[in-house]
């Protein structure tokens, strides 16, 4: 790109809007950022970047100013069917999201992540067997840090894991992962992609420029996925929990199957043990899934095994998903905050036999908890009811369950260690949004674990 020819446009004030502005202005380019609301809305509004980088801005409301720039790049949230990308497109110019960006200044192989489940844990764990095998390694995209934030310190030896999410792979041009990964698709986001087809095909676009050289990791056990395997020049390798892979057609992948991490690269004669599934530190089969992918990733770079299994059998996992916070008179207690569904939420049940104690509720659009009853009887002990959809499920769930209310989260947390006995599971996995409550799902995780901490 060249500063005397493209000038940019950036639609929104979040945090990879604010770096992205950034990043074009120190690279010389004429930048114009727009925001929609005003400041005081705005959850990360940096203006100290912007007039320490004398980045010109306007909040509250998009000006026809926008327009006189030819390259547009938007925010995740703004849908591509609102009425400022519909002009842009019809005045032709050029719409690309963040990454598109940060990527034409990357200098180092990138790693790319998606999926509608499980990005930011693999992305994390996958940050930390490059970062344990000595490179210099960089996580970002969705997780906290932008890529346009972070992109300006790689070297040409250094590792970008970027965790994308389907909004910002619609809006790529020329972007090519070393390693692309797709973990699993399924219906989400439709109001932003409109349709099922539309999300599934902005996935794929992970991989689209992708060459011989490159690798494309693939779910083998989400039929959706491999229904869809075209769009690729890049070598493909799969994962699966179900099938052994090696006595398919396919070359390369990875399994976690009769308690075994295998890895398998039939055109290189490489058939290994990584090591036992039980060794992997983070709980459950979903879980297991983003191991293997992370394993693919780090043989890619002939990361060796001893590498892989100690980080896998050292890695904690992410805050708030199933996190263990602590154990107190032999029950233990996680944070399962991220939990904003019912699917995610029965992803955690899942992982525990049963003596669970769990805390559930907040704010919700039509749950259909009727999906938890089986696992709920089998699995749950009590279930303490919080938030606006408290009563809902209190009236769903009594005469299945016992059911508790409490009014916040430190009433929650009393209520869970009056009834805990040793052995139980206390686990706040609320299927629900924290906004009635809460700032963000963080914030729900850390009232709960400072209340836990305090018993
Ligand atoms: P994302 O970044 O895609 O939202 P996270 O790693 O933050 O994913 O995990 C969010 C939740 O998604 C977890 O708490 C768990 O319930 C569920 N999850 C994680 N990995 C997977 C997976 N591979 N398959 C299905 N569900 C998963």
């Amino acid at each position: 790109m060249d500063p005397d020819k493209s000038s940019f446009t950036i639609l929104g004030a979040g945090r990879s809007g604010i770096a992205a502005a950034a990043l074009l202005k120190k690279k010389g380019f004429k930048v114009f950022l727009s925001e929609e609301y005003p400041e005081e809305k705005l959850k990360y509004f940096r203006k100290d970047i912007l007039t320490d980088e004398k980045i010109e801005f306007e909040t509250d409301g998009h000006s026809e100013k926008i327009f006189e720039n030819d390259v547009f790049i938007v925010s995740p949230g703004i849908s591509p069917e609102s009425e400022v990308i519909k002009k842009a497109a019809a005045l032709g110019k050029k719409i690309y999201s963040e990454i598109e960006i940060a990527f034409r200044f990357c200098k180092c192989p990138v790693i790319a992540i998606t999926g509608t489940n499980g990005k930011t844990t693999t992305a994390v764990l996958t940050g930390e067997v490059f970062k344990n095998a000595g490179y210099d390694t960089k996580v970002c995209g969705n997780v906290g840090v932008a890529f346009s934030e972070i992109v300006n310190e790689l070297s040409k030896d250094s590792i970008a894991v970027l965790e994308v999410s389907s909004f910002q792979l619609e809006y790529t041009e020329k972007f090519r992962p070393a390693v692309s990964v797709i973990l699993n698709i399924t219906p989400d986001h439709l109001d932003w992609h409109k349709n099922f087809n539309n999300y599934l095909n902005a996935k794929g676009r992970i991989r689209e420029n992708q060459k011989q050289s490159d690798l494309s990791v693939i779910n083998f056990d989400d039929k959706t996925l491999m229904d869809d395997l075209k769009n690729t020049d890049a070598v493909k390798a799969f994962f699966s929990v179900k099938e052994d892979l090696r006595d398919s057609e396919i070359n390369k992948g990875c399994i976690g199957i009769n308690g075994e991490v295998i890895y398998f690269d039939k055109n290189k004669n490489v058939n290994e043990v990584i090591m036992k599934t039980s060794e992997i530190n983070i709980r459950g089969n979903h879980n297991l899934y983003n191991s293997l992918a992370a394993v693919i990733s780090a043989r890619a770079f002939d990361i060796k095994k001893e590498i892989i299994r100690d980080t896998l059998i050292s890695f904690k996992g992410v805050e708030h998903r199933i996190e263990f916070v602590r154990e107190l008179n032999g029950a233990k207690y996680y944070n399962d905050s991220k939990a904003t569904n019912i699917d995610s939420m029965l992803v955690a049940l899942e992982t525990f036999d049963k003596n669970v104690i769990l805390i559930l509720g907040g704010r919700e659009k039509g749950n259909d908890y009727s999906a938890a009853d089986k696992l709920i009887t089998e699995k749950v002990k009590l279930v303490i009811a919080i938030g606006e959809t408290g009563k809902k499920i209190t009236d769903h769930f009594s005469g299945k369950v016992k059911c508790e209310s409490a009014q916040t989260m430190e009433d929650a947390v009393r209520i869970s260690f009056e009834n805990a006995a040793a052995g139980d599971n206390v686990l706040l996995s609320p299927a629900c949004k924290s906004f009635d409550m809460f700032d963000s799902y963080e914030h729900r995780g850390a009232e709960f674990k400072k209340f836990v901490n305090k018993l």
